[in-house]
């Protein structure tokens, strides 16, 4: 039979160093969000091909293991090089499937970039600590060892930044990697595996098995993984570290958002609309960063509800790829139509729609676009805590303002929240800035600062269901959690006292 040149091009595994079309008879489409047009489709692993891609990474462990951690920061070297050349063709497939804008799918990269070029200086990370004479002629020492096979499961949002906060630690560390992309928008994982490959990385040390539920419980279940890291929504994140556990893994799961900007009275009003409408409906509210709650205090609203209305009807919102552009669409029809769910929903429960972007004419986001999915930036006030439109995540452009007297209470209200992700708080007075970040339960603080997205240097992670298991993502935690401590005491023939010895030795 002739093959089928009508079907959409397939998006493969990548296994022992090749792309690999896979035993799984599963397709998932892969869609433009801003044409609503399928541009290829994901193959969806089954346990088999789960298992041929980590036969790979555990027969590449070994040496990968032994390789010196400055060859193996060389080869991380090499990918930097190659990542800084290829930046624009990994945002240009980014905004193809994910849909975000290209300014901001460059800058997605460039923050994935930054994690590369702190995993180049692993060796240093390595080092150990030792003790020189704990006791007569006898020496400790610890050091860090690579914990095997590691598997990065990732969310649609960030296809190129978070798997990067995952692999380039882990092979630095000298594990070997399986990447789970989410089926949504996979083409940028297949790109970083052949630029890895480029810059000399042996084959299996870095696999991808495309796929989705089904990939993931083969991956969990499997005797060879050592550890998983998770980024997604809460209730899987949850299910992931227990799952995982049950199964004698290391877990790090991280969740689901409700992030909230605090604007204080003195704070300038100004900055801090620019703050809100940018982190709020930049990626169209897609991020796990985004502002989705701004809490006004004392009557700030009076001033900035308008100003926020005006900006957010007034947003340049376009094909992600046209100049200009300030917000892209929404990633599936599925996502658009649960978000319009939820605006509904906001008007049942009595807040105020202050502007709808469910109105929004598709045609004004560029030629073809009629068929995309579209939805305007949204603004609710006088939101209230015990409406699901606070307390669910919509991760959608969906602004909900809510009005409390003072700091304190704005404190304790999101410190009631079950997310603790994010928080910002607009504001002049250093006192304030500094109790907030001191009494605030959120993993992440940011003082005039919108989107605290930490450093390379700093690891990334929320609290209380934000994240599941103890480590953060990247930074020194990440080397943590990525290696496992070894702790040898030595000590030489002519310094062993003669007899056997009966108590506790001291030093
Ligand atoms: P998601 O939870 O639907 O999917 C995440 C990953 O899990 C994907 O790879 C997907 O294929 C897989 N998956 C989906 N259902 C599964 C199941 N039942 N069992 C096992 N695996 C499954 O998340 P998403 O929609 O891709 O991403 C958006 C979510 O991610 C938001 O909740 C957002 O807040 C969160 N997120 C969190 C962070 C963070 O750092 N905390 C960062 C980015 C995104």
């Amino acid at each position: 039979m002739p093959a089928d040149t009508s079907a959409p091009p397939l998006v493969a595994h990548w296994i022992q160093g090749q792309p690999h079309a896979g035993q799984g008879a599963g397709r998932s489409p892969i869609t433009n969000p801003a044409t609503g047009k399928v541009r290829a489709q994901a193959a969806l692993a089954n346990a088999a091909d789960v298992d041929a891609a980590v036969a790979s990474a555990q027969a590449a462990f070994p040496k990968w293991a032994e390789t010196p951690p400055a060859r193996r920061a060389r080869v991380l070297f090499k990918f930097l090089e190659l990542l800084n050349t290829h930046r624009e063709e990994l945002a240009h497939l980014i905004t193809a499937e994910h849909g975000k804008v290209f300014d901001d799918a460059m800058g997605e990269v460039a923050r994935g970039i930054d994690i590369v070029e702190f995993a180049c200086g692993a060796p240093q990370l390595l080092k150990g600590d030792y003790t020189d004479q704990v006791s007569g002629g006898m020496d400790n020492w610890t050091l860090r060892q690579p914990l095997g096979v590691v598997a990065g499961v990732t969310p649609f949002n960030f296809p190129v930044m978070v798997p990067m906060w995952m692999f380039p630690m882990a092979l630095a560390a000298g594990n070997t990697f399986v990447l789970k992309p989410s089926p949504l928008d996979p083409s940028p994982s297949l790109r970083i595996a052949a630029l890895l490959k480029e810059a000399g990385l042996p084959d299996g040390v870095f696999n991808v098995v495309q796929g989705d539920k089904d990939a993931v419980e083969a991956l969990l279940a499997h005797p060879d993984v050592k550890a998983v890291s998770f980024v997604g929504s809460t209730p899987i994140a949850q299910r992931i570290y227990e799952t995982g556990a049950r199964h004698g893994k290391r877990v790090q799961a991280l969740g689901g958002a409700k992030n909230h900007m605090v604007v204080m009275p003195d704070a300038d009003l100004e900055q801090a609309a620019d703050a809100l409408i940018g982190a709020a409906f930049g990626s169209a509210g897609e991020r796990c960063m985004a502002i989705s709650v701004a809490v006004l205090v004392g009557d700030v609203g009076k001033t900035l509800i308008p100003v926020l209305a005006e900006r957010a009807r007034t947003l340049k919102i376009r094909n992600g790829e046209s100049a200009g552009a300030e917000m892209g669409p929404i990633v599936t029809a599925a996502a658009l139509a649960r978000i319009r769910g939820a605006i509904d929903e906001g008007v049942r429960e009595g807040a105020a729609l202050v502007v709808d972007g469910r109105g929004f004419d598709a045609s004004l986001a560029g030629e073809g676009c009629e068929a995309g999915f579209w939805l305007g930036a949204t603004l609710f006030d006088k939101v209230t805590p015990g409406m699901r439109l606070y307390r669910e995540e919509i991760f959608g452009p969906v602004l909900a303002c809510v009005h409390v007297k003072d700091l304190a209470e704005a404190v304790a209200l999101i410190n009631a929240h079950e997310f603790g992700n994010g928080v910002s708080c607009f504001t002049r007075d250093g006192q304030a800035a500094r109790e907030f970040s001191r009494r605030i339960e959120v993993g992440m603080v940011g003082i005039n600062v919108p989107i605290p997205v930490p450093m390379a240097w700093h690891g990334f992670g929320g609290w209380k269901r934000s994240l599941f298991g103890d480590m953060h993502a990247y930074g020194e935690e990440g080397i943590r959690f990525y290696t496992r401590q070894k702790s040898v005491m030595q000590r030489w023939p002519d310094s062993i006292g003669k007899g056997a010895e009966f108590s506790m030795p001291t030093p």
